[in-house]
């Protein structure tokens, strides 16, 4: 075990040794532009090409279907700026999304109703699940798009995506799941789980940071939020990085190899983790321990707050997450946590802790330590 204990894979995650290998020819010797007609060109536009239909056939849909960006912050803009934009001449004005999606969505949805679009929110339950019957209730004529995020980044829940698809096909309404969270630890197939379109970003998988895309069912690209060459079939203009996108396919490709076997020795770590900690005095788990994502768990300590406990775990050799880690710094409660319903002083003592792949049980065991270090010393 080392000393050092990373655990908060839900923000970042390591970048895999073998993604890196693959990576390298595209960071060196192999720099042609894939626009390029001469071999260097050439060369690159295959590796693209091969890596788009390497990532298709895992999530089952068609090469021509995914898009790469710049990762989930761009993907989930693109989904519901550009579906509504696209809609708005039918009079298709509407959005349906809820109160515990990561603020790349959120935050999106704010920007599209001060442009005059109509926004609905689902609420999540005690656990943090959106009812597929809730997204129902806020069905309108004018709705153009459904928003619900596959699993939540700060509590690990997982949204109930297949039902809540199938309420999209019956009103014709389009489905877009942000997948950052799941992507390389469940299981995805866009055709059953009636999917039009969906969010994954490298970095959450062990590939590079700055990679990821948009899988778009043929029919519902989205209007384009950026203007320029023909790349991406004109839809996403701009050079295409070989790298990193050699390395998103690479690290998708072994996450699914592993998911199986992984997602286990990931949930035996939780386990711990979540036995440990719930014998902490004033400990309570945030979200729902059945349905949930094998390496994410979100605990409140009573009389602590967050940001105190992660500075105190830091100076212990933990990195932990008090939430998400893009609102890091902001000393507001987690938003997540405050709509499904904790009280302010209990989202205010909250923290996540984000197995991966690189964690051990040894290292579970430790964690558990130094939280209840951390929890008493805080706590003083
Ligand atoms: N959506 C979710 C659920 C996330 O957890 C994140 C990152 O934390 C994002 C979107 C943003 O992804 P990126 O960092 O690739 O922009």
């Amino acid at each position: 075990m080392t000393d050092y204990i990373y655990a908060d894979n839900a923000a970042t995650t390591r970048l895999a040794p073998e993604v890196l290998e693959a990576m390298k020819p595209w960071l060196t010797d192999c720099y042609g532009n894939a626009s390029g007609l001469y071999r260097a060109g050439r060369e690159a536009r295959r590796a693209i090409e091969k890596s788009r239909s390497t990532i298709a056939e895992l999530i089952d849909c068609e090469p021509g279907e995914i898009y790469f960006t710049s990762g989930g912050t761009e993907s989930d803009n693109w989904a519901l700026a550009g579906t509504l934009k696209r809609a708005a001449p039918e009079g298709k004005t509407h959005l349906i999304t809820d109160g515990i999606e990561h603020h790349a969505v959120l935050h999106t949805a704010e920007a599209l109703e001060k442009e005059g679009f109509s926004v609905s929110y689902a609420s999540a339950d005690r656990k943090g699940r959106i009812s597929p019957e809730s997204v129902r209730a806020l069905m309108r004529p004018e709705t153009a798009l459904v928003s619900v995020m596959f699993a939540n980044n700060e509590i690990g829940t997982i949204q109930p995506v297949k039902e809540i698809g199938e309420i999209c096909r019956e009103y014709g309404v389009a489905f877009h799941t942000d997948a950052v969270q799941a992507a390389g630890i469940l299981p995805i197939d866009v055709d059953a789980l009636n999917i039009d379109l969906l969010s994954m970003s490298a970095h959450k998988f062990y590939g590079p940071k700055g990679i990821g895309l948009l899988y778009c069912r043929r029919g519902k690209a989205p209007l384009n939020l950026m203007h320029g060459g023909k790349q991406e079939k004109t839809r996403r203009p701009g050079t295409e990085n070989t790298a990193l996108i050699v390395g998103m396919a690479e690290a998708y490709r072994i996450a699914c190899e592993e998911r199986e076997t992984k997602a286990q020795q990931l949930q035996e770590m939780k386990d711990i983790l979540i036995c440990g900690l719930s014998h902490i005095r004033g400990s309570k788990i945030n979200g729902d321990i059945v349905s949930s994502l094998p390496g994410t768990v979100n605990f409140s300590f009573e009389g602590t707050d967050g940001q105190s406990l992660v500075m105190e775990l830091d100076s212990l050799g933990v990195a932990a997450s008090s939430g998400s880690a893009c609102t890091s710094g902001n000393t507001e409660p987690s938003h997540v946590l405050r709509a499904i319903g904790l009280p302010h002083a209990l989202a205010q003592g909250a923290l996540r802790i984000s197995l991966g792949r690189y964690n051990t049980e040894e290292e579970a065991r430790e964690l558990v330590a130094r939280i209840k270090k951390a929890v008493d010393t805080v706590r003083l």
